[in-house]
Parts: structure tokens; C-alpha cells; sequence
């Protein structure tokens, strides 16, 4: 959901075309001023996405890069973090959605030790029952959590943290290299889950296909079944088991890129539903 109008009515427009969890960025994701929230409108909107409600996630705004070598950036990466992280609480945020970051140059090492304590230092501000997700990337650059390896590192220098969780991304898997197009290779995906991750559980899924090609390392979403990725795979990915519990958002750029609509939805759900036929053996 786009948060203009502000997070009440982006709530109202989620849930007006039958959604069932929603996310939302509770800033623009460009900048870095920090969005005003009415008291009212957060009361509201936590009172709707609580028990019984329809589950939110706030994503970080883009600009927040923990990993930054550049003190200032990185400062403000820092505040503007702990910001999103209150709003977010206040909201009643089921999960918070957090791209590693970017280690420009300075090395992956350090970049992991720099996200690690970014981690640390909002983890005690989550609200109870909330989850911070660190999302996997489509790569390129130095982006941080490209392979599902260095998410489980990030994991284990956050000290396995029960509060931490993964997000995945159908789009980044696809373009950082992970072919899930047949159940062979969506067994072989799930096992370095189950491996690598240790005890992070899968806290979404990012439901999208891609503009790009398998493995070009580039973050561009496309519309359901009309990318390279296809109704298809994303039917592998999503009805496999160790998915079945995790909710999912789109994140698709929708007819005249105004955002996923009801019939988007309503395509998620049909591939939700041929992914568990396959995999039932049906
Ligand atoms: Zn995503």
C-alpha cells in the first residue's frame, strides 16, 4: 500500500479490496524526513490490525542503510530507524521489513558487524508479538543479503534473537540467482533455509515477479505472470510447506502502476492455492 493520505487510509484501501494482512511504509521511502501521525489515526489503525484484525507490516523507508561507512548516513540511518520502529509499534505492527543495507566498499565483514549492532539497538523498542524481518536483496552493488548465507550470519550476530525473522522476496530470489521453477529446486532453496537460518523463522513473503532475468541481480518487480519468474514457479514457491504459514504482500507495480488491486489479490490467491495442489501430490 502506497501511504499516501497517511496509514489510516492506506488501512482502509487494503482492506476494502479484501486484504488479509497488509504493509505499508509509515514515511516516504525516499527521504528522510520523518512523516507526522496523528495519536488518533495510529490508535485506529493499531486497534485494526491487532487480534482478530488484519496484520500489519511497516517497511523501512530505502534511504536507511545500517551499514554505511559514512558517519553521518549512518547516524541517520540509526534515528531514522528508531523513528520508523516507534511509529511502527504505536501502529501495532505485526513486522517490520528491513533491507540490510549497503557496505560501499568498506567490506562485508563489516558491513554484517554494523547491521548487527543497528539491530541491537531497536530490538528492546519492538512492541510485543512484533518481528524485525531482514529481507533478502536482488543483489549487485554491495548490497548486504543477497544469499540466504549472509541473512543466516546476520541471524547468528544478531544472537539468534527470537524477535528476528526473515522476509523473502519471490523478485530478489529471482534475480540474486535462486531458481525455484521446479519442486526439485524449490527442495534444494528450502533446505539452505533450514540450514543457514538456524531457529529465524520465515515472518513473510514478498509475492512478485520480476522484470528481470533469472540471476541479473537487478530489483525491478513486474505484475503476477507477466515477468520471467511466471504463474508457475511462483505456484512452486508459495505452496511449498515450510511457506504455508507465512503471510504474503504484493508488492507488484499493478495496471498504471497504481499499486496491486482486487483482481491482483485475487490472482495471489489462485497460485497460492495451485502451489499447495502440487505439492499435496494432487
Ligand atoms: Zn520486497
Amino acid at each position: 500500500m502506497s501511504s499516501a493520505g497517511g496509514i489510516a487510509a492506506a488501512l482502509e484501501r487494503a482492506t476494502s479490496m479484501g486484504a488479509e494482512v497488509w504493509q505499508c511504509f509509515v514515511q516516504s521511502p525516499r527521504v528522510w524526513k520523518a512523516a507526522v501521525h496523528e495519536r488518533e489515526a495510529l490508535d485506529s489503525v493499531a486497534a485494526a490490525s491487532g487480534p482478530g484484525g488484519t496484520p500489519l507490516f511497516v517497511h523501512v523507508s530505502y534511504l536507511v542503510n545500517l551499514a554505511s561507512p559514512d558517519a553521518e548516513v549512518a547516524k541517520r540511518s540509526s534515528t531514522s530507524l528508531a523513528h520508523q520502529v516507534e511509529v511502527a509499534t504505536a501502529a501495532g505492527a505485526s513486522g517490520i521489513v528491513l533491507h540490510p543495507g549497503s557496505h560501499r566498499r568498506s567490506g562485508l565483514e563489516k558491513g554484517l558487524g554494523a547491521i548487527a549492532d543497528g539491530v541491537a539497538r531497536v530490538l528492546d523498542s519492538l512492541g510485543s508479538g512484533c518481528s524485525l524481518l531482514l529481507e533478502n536483496t536482488a543483489g549487485g552493488g554491495d548490497t548486504i543479503g543477497e544469499s540466504i548465507e549472509q541473512l543466516g550470519d546476520l541471524v547468528r550476530l544478531c544472537g539468534d534473537d527470537p524477535r528476528i525473522g526473515i522476509c523473502l522476496d519471490t523478485q530478489h530470489l529471482w534475480a540474486a540467482g535462486v531458481d525455484y521453477s521446479t519442486m526439485d529446486g524449490m527442495e534444494d532453496f528450502v533446505g539452505m533455509l533450514q540450514h543457514r537460518l538456524g531457529g529465524a523463522k520465515v515472518g513473510l513473503v514478498h509475492l512478485n515477479d520480476s522484470k528481470v532475468p533469472l540471476g541479473a541481480r537487478s530489483d525491478r518487480h513486474e505484475n503476477l505472470g507477466q515477468g520471467s519468474v511466471g504463474l508457475a514457479a511462483l505456484s512452486v514457491f508459495m505452496g511449498h510447506p515450510y511457506l504455508a504459514g507465512a503471510p504474503a504482500v504484493l508488492e507488484v507495480p499493478g495496471v498504471d502502476r497504481a499499486g496491486p488491486d482486487r483482481s491482483d489479490l485475487e490472482l495471489a490467491r489462485t497460485i497460492v492455492a495451485e502451489g499447495k495442489r502440487m505439492w499435496a501430490g494432487g
